[in-house]
C-alpha cells in the first residue's frame, strides 16, 4: 500500500530525526517500501532578512548542498535499511514547500515527518509539520 515513502529530515535536529527511525523501518519491512530522505536547506539570504548579504565570504550552494548531502547519507545510515531502496534528496528553500514538490515528483503514497522538536513543548504540530498535514495529496504518518 505504501510503497514511496518520503522522509524528510531536519539535519539539525538528531533527536527529532531519531524518533521516526523505528516507523521508518517498519513500513520499509511490511510494505518492501522506496525511502526518499530530503533535507531542507534555509537560503542563505535567510539569514539577514530580505536585504543584501554583507561583504565576505560564503560558502556556494554547491558546497552547502554537498555537506547537506553527506549529513544526510549520515543520518540515513542509522536506520536500517536495504542500500538499494534508499534514496536521499537535498534542497534549498522553504522546508515545507519544498517537500510538498519532492512528494510530488517522486509521488510519494505516505510522507513521515516527526510532530515538533522534542524540547518546544509547546507546540502541539510544528510549523513544517503543520503545513504538510494541512497540504500533502499522500497520507501523513505524524511521529509524536
Ligand atoms: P518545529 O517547528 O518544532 O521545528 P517542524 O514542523 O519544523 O517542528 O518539524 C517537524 C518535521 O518537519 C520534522 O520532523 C521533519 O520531518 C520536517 N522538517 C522540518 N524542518 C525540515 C527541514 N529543514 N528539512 C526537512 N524536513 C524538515
Amino acid at each position: 500500500m505504501y510503497k514511496t515513502i518520503l522522509v524528510p529530515i531536519d539535519l539539525s535536529e538528531d533527536n527529532m530525526s531519531r524518533l521516526v527511525i523505528p516507523h521508518v523501518e517498519h513500513f520499509a519491512k511490511q510494505e518492501d517500501a522506496h525511502i526518499h530522505f530530503l533535507a531542507v536547506l534555509p537560503p542563505l539570504s535567510s539569514f539577514y532578512g530580505m536585504g543584501s548579504l554583507p561583504v565576505g565570504h560564503y560558502p556556494s550552494e554547491t558546497d552547502r548542498l554537498r555537506h547537506a548531502e553527506a549529513g544526510l547519507r549520515q543520518v540515513a545510515a542509522s536506520f536500517n535499511l536495504p542500500d538499494d531502496r534508499v534514496d536521499c534528496h537535498v534542497a534549498i528553500g522553504a522546508p515545507r514547500d519544498r517537500i510538498l514538490e519532492q512528494a510530488q515528483s517522486i509521488a510519494a503514497d505516505l510522507i513521515i515527518v516527526a510532530s515538533h522538536r522534542p524540547d518546544i513543548t509547546t507546540y502541539l504540530l510544528g510549523s513544517t509539520a503543520a503545513s504538510v498535514v494541512r497540504h500533502a495529496t499522500s497520507a501523513v504518518l505524524v511521529i509524536r
